[in-house]
């Protein structure tokens, strides 16, 4: 995965920068930036960020948004109130699978706690974004919006959830073989009469097709039951 950068245009409460970067640091993310942040470095700062303190560390101070995103493939603004800017707005979910379809750096460019993103920020970045919010009071927290974009990302390429998947689903051949096992045991107990025009086999293919992550370890549990019925009913 290529690197993922959270921008904070001038900040002002402190707090928020520490909250930004626990919430970067539990989707694992660690690019921080600061541009001309209202207090910065401040114990604030720390005490919000726990156990973030190493992304806090890391935090490079800018003078300008340009100068934080010069070398980025794509800026992302994050807007409470979108509609003032462009009719072209993506949210939270679509921005987050562009930013990870991009090849290179990608900044998330957030605005100031009272102000939002000035106008020359927004037209700095290339795409606008908005967290889907009750119209009535749109605007979160700065560090609660940071938090929703670094899930965001995290859920385009997690990669603990396709490792589980890659060592367990069950394959193609695991379930063939657990239709042929069923089909066997369904005949050999006499359940089943393959001249009888039955659909079992049709309605058993349907049943299993309607678990879409059946995983291999299950695919064995089933057979091991049949295994020891048969067995038993052969002594
Ligand atoms: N009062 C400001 C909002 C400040 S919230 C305003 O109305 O513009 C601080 C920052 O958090 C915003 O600049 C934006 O980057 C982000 N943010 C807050 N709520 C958001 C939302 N619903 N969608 C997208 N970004 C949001």
């Amino acid at each position: 995965m290529h690197s993922l950068r959270i921008v904070l245009c001038r900040p002002s409460h402190p707090g928020n920068i520490g909250a930004a970067a626990r919430a970067m640091k539990t989707m694992g993310l660690s690019d921080l930036r600061l541009v001309t942040p209202e207090k910065f470095p401040a114990p604030e700062a720390q005490w919000m960020a726990t156990h973030a303190q190493d992304v806090l560390q890391g935090a490079k101070i800018h003078a300008g948004l340009g100068e934080a995103i010069a070398d980025c493939v794509a800026a992302f603004a994050l807007s409470a109130r979108p509609r003032e800017w462009s009719t072209q707005v993506l949210d939270a979910r679509a921005a987050a699978a562009r930013a990870a379809a991009l090849d290179g750096p990608v900044a998330f460019v957030f605005g100031n706690e009272q102000a939002g993103l000035t106008n020359e920020e927004m037209l700095a970045c290339q795409y606008l974004v908005h967290i889907p919010s009750d119209p009535g009071f749109s605007s979160l927290n700065l560090a609660q919006a940071v938090q929703v974009v670094a899930y965001e990302l995290r859920m385009t390429s997690n990669p603990e959830v396709e490792r589980f998947r890659k060592e367990k689903a069950a394959t193609v051949r695991d379930l063939e073989g657990l239709y042929a096992h069923l089909e066997q045991a369904a005949i050999e107990s006499e359940f089943f009469d393959p001249a009888s025009g039955s659909k079992l086999r049709t309605r058993l293919r349907r049943l299993f097709s309607r678990v879409p992550d059946l995983e291999r370890e299950e695919v064995n549990i089933l057979r091991g039951l049949l295994n020891a019925l048969q067995a038993r009913r052969r002594k």
